[in-house]
Parts: structure tokens; C-alpha cells; sequence
């Protein structure tokens, strides 16, 4: 155990996960590259879990933020905040949302908390609906919505929550329909869920679960439950800390794969835009986001130092199309690792696009999820010079891969080379 993993154990908590037997300590990074303390360079296939949106040590974001640095870091939300506006005015234009307003946060966590907040408000209703299996970060509020027991260190909750099928197909009882049945009983389901309850405040999903392993309902999913929803009233909020910002490839934010009614009414965002500096916030219908009747701010949300790092890194992402290369570079990398898949059988499923792809595993000839083979091809890939992640529902038997948008074809070919070795590795 090196020294400041001792340190680490006896001051920081026990629940605080660390990946890797052995954990690292990062000390910097280039592009697509990161090295740790013993001067070990990894490939990075999974950019600080999404943070890392465009490449490490950008330098169009490092000369933005030491220049902020250099003026003045943060001077208060209650003045004028020029980056700030400038940054909301770009994110409400790409959000889609008519009349968007933006309220920003430090965190995933927060922005998610914010969201709730607006919409049992705007509905006074404390009821949510949520996906099963899904996470929304670690907030009193936010942890009593996260469906994914693994991740809800407690049951109380100051929401009451009800949790709806179809963010994951791996497995349970819809999982061999067809896109249309799977849609249909998902439906059924929530019309059911709704049969019972006084009226939600909204519904909050990720359109691809993240922590829950990259997992997703098919495409329109969100525009069926959408047309129920509308019959209630009832609110849709797309969490897109981890689909957003042209990860997906096809789509800018994960909802336009569910966008045929329109889009929702509340985004939530976060990770990749500050490229690893902390941003969160909200986008919302004006009405939705002026329903407080008493003022808010939040100290360190929408400080400029973040906003200077968010407007130099978005700048970045569109102006070099990573949403392309994305999809470019994302659809050679599933490709290749299905082809590699078909010959290990250990591997159930490789799923996902762009650049956000997921592989499960499984005890070999059985369903059974296999979160020793995901530790054991995490480490076998660390070994190998590689950084990747995991996830999953029940158990992390899920690797997850999303590297900076900016990858390149001869970098996924080097990741892929180095994923196939570990998968393979598991049959010997
Ligand atoms: N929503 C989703 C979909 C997330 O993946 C996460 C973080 N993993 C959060 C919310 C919470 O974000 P943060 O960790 O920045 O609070």
C-alpha cells in the first residue's frame, strides 16, 4: 500500500470508492493520455468518468482559465457575470428548449437537485417518478430518487418516489420483446404506476444510464411515455450529465433519440463541459424556472474561473465536430469490439454509441452477471496501460468505455488491441 493510499484510508471515508487494487494517483495529462505517479502513461477510455469531454490539458482551456485566473476567479453571483451569460446563452440556444432559462450549479448532483426542486414546486407534488436502475448523484434528494440500490446508501427520502421499467434490456422481464413490444409494456407499466398514485411532479431518466452501465431503453422510449405524461401533466426531465454534449455521436443530447415529442421540459447537465472544472445546471422553460417565488443563487455556480473553461471548451467541441468523430470513431470501436465479442464468451452484450459503449459480461453458457470478470479485465487493462470503467445494475459486471471526443481512429485501435488481450485473457 503506498503512502498516500494509507493517508487516504485513514482521514477520507470507507464508502468513498477507489478503483483498482492498487489505486492511482493521477498527475497529469495530455490529449487522450494520462500519466500516474510512477510516470505510467495510459490510454484514457473513460475520461474521469465523462469530465474529460474534449482532451486533458486542452490548451485552447488552459490559456482561457489562466487567463480568468490571472483577472479574477470568482467575484459573486450577485454582480454581473459576463461568462456567465455568454455560456447560458450558448447552452439555452443548443438545448432545444424553447425559451430556455439556465441556472447553474457546481455538480450533476446539485443541478439534478435543482431540477427537482423546480418541478415539485411548478406541480406541488413530492411524488417523482424514476427509472429503475438509474443514478442521479448523492444529494439527500438525489440519492432518494437513484434507483440503483448500489449507489442509495439510504431509504429515507424526503421524495416519494415510484420507479418505472425500460432503462435496461440486458435483462428482467421485457428484455426479449421487440423494440415495439418492449415500448408497449413499458408503457403499459408506467399507465399502471400512474393508476396508483397522486400526480407526480415529473419524471426524471437518463437517457442512457450511466453508472447503471451504459444501458438504454430503444430509441422513442421517452417520446411513448412522454404523450402519458402530457395527459397528466406531468413533467420530463432529461439528465444528460452523461449523454450530453455530442458523446452519443448521432445526437447532441441523449433525448433527441426520443425527441418525436418535442423536447423536455427540464435538461440536466454537468461533467464534460468544464472538461474537469465544476460545472452543473439546468436548463428549463422559462415558466418552469421562474415558479420560485423567493430568491436563490448559487455562490459558486456560473464563477467565472468555470465559465471560462466551459465557453473555451464547448468552443473547442464545435468547432472540431467531436460530435462527428464521435460517431466516426465511436462506430469503428463498436464494431471491433463486437467482432471480438463474438469469440468471447464471457462477453452477453457490447451496446451503446458514439463514444459512451458498454460490454457486459456473464458467467460463460449462463445469464448470470459476472462482476469478477469486469475487476479482473479493469485491472488486466490498467496492466496493460489502458483506463476504463465499470458499471451496472445489481452487480458491476459492466465495463464502460467513453473516452475524450477527441480520440482518434489509431487510439481506438490501440484501446481496442489492449481490451481484446484482457477479454481474452478471462477464458485462459
Ligand atoms: N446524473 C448522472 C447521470 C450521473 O452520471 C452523475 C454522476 N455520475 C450525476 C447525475 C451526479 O453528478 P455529480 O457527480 O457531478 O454530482
Amino acid at each position: 500500500m503506498t503512502d498516500l493510499y494509507a493517508r487516504h484510508k485513514s482521514v477520507l471515508p470507507d464508502w468513498l470508492a477507489l478503483y483498482y487494487e492498487d489505486p492511482l494517483e493521477i498527475t497529469h495529462g495530455e490529449g487522450r493520455h494520462v500519466w500516474d505517479a510512477e510516470g505510467n502513461k495510459y490510454l484514457d477510455f473513460f475520461g474521469g468518468i465523462l469530465t474529460t469531454m474534449t482532451a486533458h490539458a486542452l490548451p485552447e482551456v488552459t490559456k482561457a482559465v489562466s487567463e480568468q485566473a490571472g483577472r479574477i476567479l470568482h467575484s459573486s453571483t450577485l454582480y454581473l457575470n459576463r461568462p456567465m451569460v455568454e455560456l447560458a446563452e450558448r447552452i439555452a440556444q443548443l438545448s432545444g428548449i424553447p425559451g430556455a432559462r439556465v441556472f447553474f450549479t457546481t455538480s450533476g448532483t446539485e443541478a439534478n437537485d435543482t431540477a427537482l426542486l423546480l418541478a415539485t414546486t411548478y406541480r406541488q407534488s413530492n411524488t417523482v417518478l424514476a427509472m429503475r436502475n438509474s443514478y442521479h448523484g448523492r444529494s439527500f434528494s438525489a440519492v432518494g430518487i437513484t434507483g440503483n440500490r448500489g449507489w442509495s446508501p439510504t431509504s429515507l427520502s424526503p421524495l416519494q418516489t415510484l420507479y418505472v421499467h425500460g432503462g435496461v434490456r440486458t435483462r428482467g422481464p421485457y428484455a426479449s420483446l421487440s423494440d415495439d413490444d418492449f415500448i408497449a409494456a413499458c408503457v403499459d407499466d408506467l399507465r399502471d404506476l400512474l393508476g396508483h398514485t397522486r400526480p407526480p411532479a415529473a419524471l426524471i431518466a437518463e437517457p442512457i444510464q450511466g453508472v447503471g452501465g451504459f444501458t438504454s431503453g430503444p430509441d422513442g422510449l421517452y417520446a411513448a411515455f412522454r404523450d402519458v405524461l402530457a395527459e397528466h401533466g406531468i413533467l420530463w426531465i432529461a439528465d444528460e450529465v452523461q449523454t450530453g454534449w455530442g458523446r452519443t455521436g448521432d445526437n447532441f443530447w441523449g433525448w433527441q433519440a426520443h425527441g418525436q415529442s418535442g423536447p423536455p421540459d427540464m435538461l440536466t447537465f454537468a461533467k464534460g463541459i468544464g472538461n474537469g472544472s465544476s460545472i452543473g445546471g439546468v436548463v428549463a422553460r422559462a415558466e418552469i424556472m421562474n415558479c420560485l417565488d423567493s430568491n436563490s443563487i448559487s455562490t459558486f455556480g456560473g464563477t467565472q474561473i468555470t465559465m471560462a473553461a466551459g465557453l473555451a471548451n464547448l468552443s473547442y467541441l464545435l468547432e472540431h465536430d467531436l460530435q462527428g468523430n464521435a460517431r466516426r470513431v465511436g462506430g469503428l470501436l463498436i464494431e471491433r469490439l463486437r467482432a471480438v465479442a463474438a469469440q468471447v464468451p464471457h462477453v452477453r452484450e457490447v451496446r451503446g454509441r458514439g463514444l459512451m459503449l458498454g460490454i457486459e459480461l456473464v458467467k460463460p453458457g449462463t445469464d448470470e452477471a459476472d462482476p469478477d470478470a469486469a475487476s479482473a479485465v479493469l485491472e488486466a487493462t490498467r496492466a496493460d496501460g489502458l483506463l476504463i470503467g465499470k458499471g451496472g445494475g445489481h452487480s458491476t459486471s459492466a465495463l464502460r468505455i467513453a473516452p475524450p471526443l477527441s480520440l482518434t481512429v489509431a487510439e481506438a485501435e490501440e484501446g481496442a488491441t489492449i481490451l481484446e488481450r484482457a477479454l481474452r485473457s478471462l477464458t485462459q
